[in-house]
């Protein structure tokens, strides 16, 4: 589904342990202020609190991925067969997909805080774009502990150079 997003963007960082290797890797994430639908159904059933946390991007816009190049250059398009579809998934530095579900979903993982000590390891840093994007995502639900609350707002923003 294809929304519009606003700013201000964010991209949010956290670890996560790898399943395989069992080293791990830092995650990303994005976040939005809001979005909107076209599809008046779709709009009904938005998330209302901001900022929102993109996920299961399948199309990115290109000051994404440039800021997702700049993070780690590990946030690449692959086949989940837990969404049966492609998306930008995060990756371990041995190769091994994060997937989204388990990130956003999964209590205790990247994104997903249970306590205020993890919440307080998401680091957040905004992108440096001002304009609305349009992007193909889903939305990720939200723990008790808003990242934007506990995490760790770092200085200064990312700048993404655009051809
Ligand atoms: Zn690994």
């Amino acid at each position: 589904m294809t929304y519009t997003i606003y700013p201000p963007f964010h991209l949010l960082r956290s670890w996560e342990a790898c399943w395989k290797c069992g080293g791990g890797a830092e995650a990303i994430a994005f976040a939005a202020a809001s979005a909107t639908s076209d599809d008046e159904e779709e709009q009904d059933e938005m998330p209302e609190h901001s900022p929102i946390i993109l996920r299961d991007i399948e199309q990115a816009p290109p000051a994404f991925i440039v800021a997702a190049d700049l993070a780690n250059g590990r946030f690449k398009k692959r086949y989940s067969h837990t969404a049966a579809r492609e998306y930008y998934m995060n990756h371990c530095t041995c190769g091994a997909p994060f997937g989204d579900h388990f990130l956003h979903n999964e209590p205790g993982h990247a994104f997903y805080p249970t306590d205020t000590t993890e919440a307080a390891s998401i680091k957040i840093q905004e992108i440096d774009y001002s304009d609305e994007l349009e992007i193909d995502c889903g939305f990720a639900g939200w723990s008790s502990l808003c990242p934007f609350e506990f995490g760790v707002m770092e200085a200064g923003k990312i700048t993404v150079p655009l051809e």
